[in-house]
């Protein structure tokens, strides 16, 4: 499979970046999403702007009060780093549990954020797609996922979002003469044609998470296909807060896998405020979390089972918050 033509631009700083993005152009990261999506003929971008020696992005650091992780900080750093595991738990754990460690080494924090959504009928080559029409995704008008499927049922597969959702972590956006400072979810508009709010030039420059008080704690909890390399099928983080007694204060619960965006879970918190774990109605916790979640057969596993398997991720998510430093990494 051959990249199709483009033009490449590797600007040192980010002014330079921002007004290259003006001209319609694509960021570049790792590539690790994108270029495949090129090989497959899903994205044509006539120029891209790799963000590669634009240093200022590649950094943690502590910062008022929170730490802020820049857009090219590759997941292996994130997957090494001290500040990142001794206070958030579910981000240290997402990041390991991306892909495997080879593609670590390339893959970038903003490229994770910033992936497109996936589905079975959708992450093909040129060759397979042309044995059906294409897909509303595609540029045509039907789903082959649900017969009859008025809007894309796609699924945002990107690890690192549902944990720096259930950690408040508040993504910087820029471009040239703006910048503005959004919350992880506000990136997603819902949409699996289009699954960002970002504006064409914007560019993610990195996220901005506040350090947790000593008894709040974090866990990341994936099911997938492969253990050893593999997309998630249904995800889960949860960031709890207890008291001394170990009665829940507050708590947190983002789904990932179960549509174009993660989804915050509603009404989580409230439902196990005051209560310790074993207090907590766990059958109407399982009611909560899958009641709005509608997955179908696009990934490689049912969407049936799925479904049922997202209250048990997201009750191993809990509970993994509740144990010391966020449990053990994902089984
Ligand atoms: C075999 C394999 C397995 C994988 N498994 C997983 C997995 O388990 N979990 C997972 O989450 N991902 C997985 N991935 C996808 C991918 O590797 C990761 O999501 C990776 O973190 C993407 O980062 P990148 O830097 O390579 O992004 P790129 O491919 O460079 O970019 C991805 C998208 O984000 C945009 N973009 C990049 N940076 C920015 C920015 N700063 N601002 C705005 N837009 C930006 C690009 O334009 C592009 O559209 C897998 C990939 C492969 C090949
Ligand atoms: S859900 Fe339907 S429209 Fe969306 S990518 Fe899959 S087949 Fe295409």
């Amino acid at each position: 499979m051959r990249l199709p033509h483009f033009d490449l631009h590797q600007p040192s700083t980010l002014e330079e970046a921002f007004s290259l993005m003006e001209g319609g152009a694509l960021a570049l990261a790792g590539g690790t999403d994108l270029i495949p999506l090129m090989k497959y003929g899903l994205e044509v971008p006539s120029t891209l702007v790799s963000l590669k020696r634009v240093d200022c992005l590649k950094s943690i650091a502590r910062r008022d009060g929170g730490v802020f992780i820049g857009a090219m900080t590759s997941l292996a750093e994130l997957a090494s780093s001290r500040i990142i595991s001794e206070n958030f738990a579910a981000l240290f754990q997402a990041a390991r549990s991306v892909a495997a460690p080879p593609i670590w080494n390339v893959a970038t924090v903003g490229g994770n954020i910033c992936q497109d959504s996936r589905c079975l009928y959708y992450n093909q080559s040129r060759a397979w797609r042309l044995e059906k029409p294409a897909c509303l995704k595609a540029g045509g008008n039907v789903c082959h996922a649900v017969p009859k499927g008025k809007k894309c049922f796609s699924v945002y597969s990107g690890d690192l979002a549902p944990a720096l959702a259930a950690l408040g972590a508040m993504a910087r956006v820029e471009k040239k003469g703006g910048s503005r400072s959004v919350s992880i979810l506000e990136l997603f508009s819902s949409n699996g044609l289009r699954p960002f709010t970002l504006e064409k030039e914007e560019i993610v420059t990195g996220v901005e998470i506040a350090l947790p008080a000593k008894s709040t704690n974090s866990s990341y909890r994936k099911m997938r296909a492969r253990p050893s390399v593999d997309y998630p099928l249904v995800s889960a983080a949860a960031c709890v807060t207890r008291d001394g007694g170990g009665k829940i204060e507050k708590m947190r619960l983002v789904l990932g896998a179960v549509g174009p965006s993660p989804a915050l879970v509603y009404g989580a918190g409230r439902l196990f405020e005051g209560n310790t774990l074993e207090e907590a109605d766990w059958e109407a916790f399982s009611e909560l979390v899958g009641k709005d979640v509608r997955m179908v057969d696009n990934l490689s596993y049912p969407g049936s089972y799925r479904k049922e398997m997202v209250p048990i991720i997201a009750a191993r998510a809990v509970r993994a918050a509740c144990g010391p430093g966020g449990g053990e990494e994902n089984a």
